[in-house]
């Protein structure tokens, strides 16, 4: 049995985690982490995700953990997984990073650590949307130079960026095919006197309100007709099942920087 750490073990992702952890037939609840003074901490993790228990307290501190457990999944907020990818690279520890926000620096000291340790990073863990990633390429090489692209994201009240992850990574593959710099052709919600849109922008908006999962959707509007590929979804089961999935094909492997598409053989 492969054991696993979930970092974030109160959040809204943590507690789906460690049910995805507890369904999947490879794996075990080896740690789980909050942050210090979390009212959650010392709570059986089991317990705190609405199960049996599991034998395992919520500890407040990787470094009393860090022999418990193979992979750590971390879906916390930029610093914490900052600091638990420091302790895993130390203790050659593979991590599933489900975190999005991250600003350059901070993803340029994650990359520089994923020397030391196989990492999985991504902002997506459905398979659905790493599907899309796919659908997404081959839309903007047969449309893409002959259509206006928009990309229009929504979700839940409590989200704490924009626009999402999935949003840029679509933006991304996006631009990629189509040979631009997405950093020179994001826009960001318009507004006022914009002028009219030039062929090589790619819009980005967001919504947010209630408790919407998370929507996405890529629309490619040329003369005459116009393509949306969306995404979306209903329930946090399907990221926490792909980033179990995702812990179980990193366990052994090499060091390095992976992501979705490489544990679902997505790459073109
Ligand atoms: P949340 O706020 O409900 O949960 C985050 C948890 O991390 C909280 O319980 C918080 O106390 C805990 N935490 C903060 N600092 C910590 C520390 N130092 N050590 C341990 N735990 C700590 O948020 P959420 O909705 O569960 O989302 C968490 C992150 O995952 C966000 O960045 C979100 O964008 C991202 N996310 C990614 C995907 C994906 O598929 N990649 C899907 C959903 C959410």
């Amino acid at each position: 049995m492969i054991r696993i750490a979930i970092a974030g073990a109160a959040g809204r992702m943590g507690r789906v985690l460690i049910e995805a952890v507890a369904q999947h037939p490879e794996t075990r609840l080896g740690a789980a982490l909050e942050r210090p003074g979390a009212a959650a901490l010392g709570t059986d993790a089991g317990v705190l995700a609405g199960l049996e228990p599991a034998g395992v307290r919520v500890a407040g501190d990787i470094g009393e953990v860090v022999d418990e457990f193979d992979v750590l999944i971390d879906f916390t907020a930029p610093p914490a997984t900052i600091a638990h990818a420091r302790v895993c690279a130390d203790h050659g520890k593979a991590m599933v990073i489900g975190t999005t926000g991250f600003d350059a620096a901070q993803s340029a000291e994650l990359d520089a650590l994923a020397a030391h340790i196989p990492r999985c990073q991504a902002s997506n863990f459905s398979t659905g949307v790493n599907l899309c990633f796919r659908l997404l390429e081959l839309a903007a090489q047969v449309i893409g130079s002959e259509s206006d692209i928009e990309i229009h994201e929504a979700h839940h009240r409590h989200k704490v960026d924009a626009p999402s992850g999935t949003a840029l990574s679509m933006g991304e593959v996006v631009a990629a095919a189509l040979g631009r710099d997405l950093r020179q052709v994001a826009v960001h919600g318009r507004q006022g006197q914009t002028g009219a849109r030039s062929r090589e922008e790619i819009g980005f908006s967001s919504v947010r309100g209630g408790d919407i999962v998370g929507d996405h959707t890529v629309m490619f509007a040329a003369d005459g007709e116009r393509i949306e590929i969306t995404h979306k979804a209903s329930s946090r089961m399907a990221f926490a099942r792909g980033a179990v999935r995702a812990a179980v094909w990193l366990h052994g492997r090499a060091p390095g920087a992976y992501d979705m598409r490489d544990v679902l053989a997505l790459r073109s």
